[in-house]
């Protein structure tokens, strides 16, 4: 029996790349024959036509499921549900705007044959990307493996292939802050690089500005590490020892010299130094807060309007192994 492979595809207003997107990775899947398909999109909320391609996929590609969410959820939701729906027994998760090259495909296929339950993508270049981009991304991949105590892979974005348990894993958390690059390495399993060099955009423009993209790396830090709350206790102490020994020195002057009143910009020096720790670290709870409000909700993470599983392979020779 086959097993089958599900390509999950989170699509936010990608109508100008998604056919190519759709012809490319059908060249390549055409090519490894000795697997069935499931290639399942989500409408990420779009709002330039893309569920309308997608179905047009789909009435002349029996492999292409449509999975349309509700509204727009943010990459992060939308692979989520994309994982939810999907039935293969490998899963693959992939941009829609051909960034990430589906030729890597096969040889996901060929590692997780190895016996590999996670098989990612490593960039070792990123084309048409800003130095800005590309070094800030540098920046926080490394600040995150020291940070957080689960070993988040540097330079891996979200392509890659899971194994059904590890999907199944993946789906136990249910956290509303979903760091994805994050999550896929909590869940663990035995994992496996392979290096690619990332494409630029194939069409159509990012959508991750520079304001989006700080609110990740911030989800990012607060999701998996609790150093930002214990720093205001290393810092306190610092600061109050230092005070302690400025004081003294103060006392110690005044009684020797008898300092008359001076020191005005010390003072003010010492004011707004104190009030600025004391708001940044009031700021770092607060972020802390927020998350633990917004987890406390437990609101569902995605509605779904509509969910067109791609046709069942007829043949019975080539049925899926686990039918739903
Ligand atoms: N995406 C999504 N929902 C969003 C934003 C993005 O599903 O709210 C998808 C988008 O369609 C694409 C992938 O996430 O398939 C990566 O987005 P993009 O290429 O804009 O990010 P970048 O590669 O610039 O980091
Ligand atoms: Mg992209």
């Amino acid at each position: 029996m086959k097993k089958q492979v599900s390509i999950v595809v989170p699509a936010y207003n990608e109508v100008q790349v998604l056919p190519a997107f759709h012809a490319r990775t059908s060249q390549v899947i055409a090519e490894l024959s000795q697997y069935t398909w499931e290639i399942l999109y989500v409408n990420d909320g779009s709002t330039d036509g893309t569920q309308a391609a997608i179905e047009a996929l789909q009435s002349c590609d029996p492999r292409v499921t449509s999975v349309d969410l509700s509204r727009n959820f943010g990459k992060e939701i939308a692979m989520t549900a994309g994982l939810e729906h999907a039935r293969g027994d490998a899963i693959i998760v992939i941009d829609a705007d051909l960034q990430d090259p589906p030729e890597l495909i096969a040889d996901f296929l060929r590692v997780w044959e190895e016996g590999f339950d996670v098989v990612y993508a490593r960039r070792t270049d990123r084309d048409g990307e800003t130095w800005l981009k590309k070094a800030t991304a540098s920046y926080f991949y490394r600040m995150m493996t020291r940070l957080s105590n689960v070993q988040i892979p540097a330079d891996t974005g979200d392509y890659r292939l899971l194994s059904r348990r590890a999907v199944q894993a993946l789906l136990q958390l249910r956290e509303q802050h979903r760091f994805m690059k994050g999550l896929f390495a909590w869940v663990g399993f035995p994992s496996k690089a392979i290096e690619y060099r990332r494409d630029p955009r194939a069409a159509g423009t990012t959508k991750f500005n520079y304001w989006k993209l700080w609110n990740f790396a911030l989800e990012g830090i607060t999701s998996f590490s609790i150093l930002p709350l214990k720093l205001a206790s290393y810092l306190g102490m610092a600061i109050s020892l230092s005070a302690f020994i400025a004081g003294s020195w103060i006392f110690i002057k005044t009684l020797v010299w008898g300092d008359p009143v001076a020191g005005y910009p010390t003072l003010m020096v010492t004011i707004l130094f104190l009030g600025g720790v004391q708001l940044l670290f009031v700021g770092i709870l607060g972020e802390y807060l927020g998350r633990i409000y917004n987890e406390t909700k437990g609101r569902p993470l995605y509605f779904v309007q509509r969910y067109i599983p791609a046709t069942p392979v007829t043949d019975p020779a080539e049925q899926p192994n686990h039918s739903q």
